[in-house]
């Protein structure tokens, strides 16, 4: 079963152990119609709306597991923990008891010196799996006439995934739209930004209004949530 957010096992807070260190298993179509319900949903980069859904099913999942099952606590733990983005992510999700636990765990791994010298972020590792079939599903979806048109009408992609998206296709007609978009968007981006500029705030549209944040998830997309 899928949830809102696409996630096999979402939602499985109830006690049963699952392999919450490893990404959820996601099939192809799922993966467009994640892609479909962000752009129609979501005023934002669709690929970083979709890995942030993703990324906050897991940790949900995660913050549970540490408290109740040792090998999900230890996994993360011979990962070194997470990157600085994710243990802040960690952080504010996570009860203190369950932060405290980890991070209990971690000093005590640091304390015995039996860390891993190399590791990676379960979630970062996670995030690259899924990134990679958002991507691939994307390039699928744009074949599609209608779903182009509500691409291009959309805030489309942020700087980093319209560089994948580019690069996970050799159809030059497609790059060819992409770049194309990519410019009419910023270009509606700037003369918003122009007329929001010229005005007080309580007097710009709602489009208008939004074109401040929608032009800094433009530039550094889901990162530009913070941590
Ligand atoms: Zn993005
Ligand atoms: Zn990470």
């Amino acid at each position: 079963m899928i949830s809102k957010t696409g996630c096999k096992n979402a939602g499985s807070n109830s006690g049963k152990e699952i392999n919450t260190t490893a990404p959820n298993s996601i099939g192809t179509e799922d993966y467009e119609g994640l892609i479909r319900e962000a752009i129609r949903t979501q005023l934002r980069c669709p690929i970083c709306g979709v890995l942030d859904d993703l990324e906050f099913e897991h940790l949900s999942q995660l913050q549970y597991q540490v408290l109740h099952h040792d090998s999900v606590s230890r996994s993360i733990v011979l990962s070194a923990g997470f990157c600085a983005f994710h243990f802040r992510r960690f952080r504010k999700i996570a009860t203190s008891q369950t932060s405290a636990r980890l991070l209990h765990d971690l000093c005590e791994a640091w304390a015995s010196n039996s860390l891993p010298s190399n590791s990676d972020c379960v979630l970062c590792s996670a995030n690259a799996h899924h990134e990679n079939f958002l991507v691939e599903a994307l390039v699928g979806l744009l074949r599609e006439d209608r779903f182009r048109q509500t691409f291009e009408e959309s805030i489309g992609l942020c700087l980093a995934h319209h560089r994948s998206v580019e690069s996970g296709t050799k159809n030059e007609k497609l790059i060819h739209f992409l770049r194309e978009t990519q410019q009419k968007q910023f270009k509606r981006l700037s003369d918003n930004l122009h007329t929001l500029g010229s005005k007080r705030f309580f007097d710009a549209s709602k489009q208008e209004r939004a074109a401040e944040p929608d032009a800094i998830e433009k530039f550094v997309g889901r990162k530009a949530l913070g941590a």
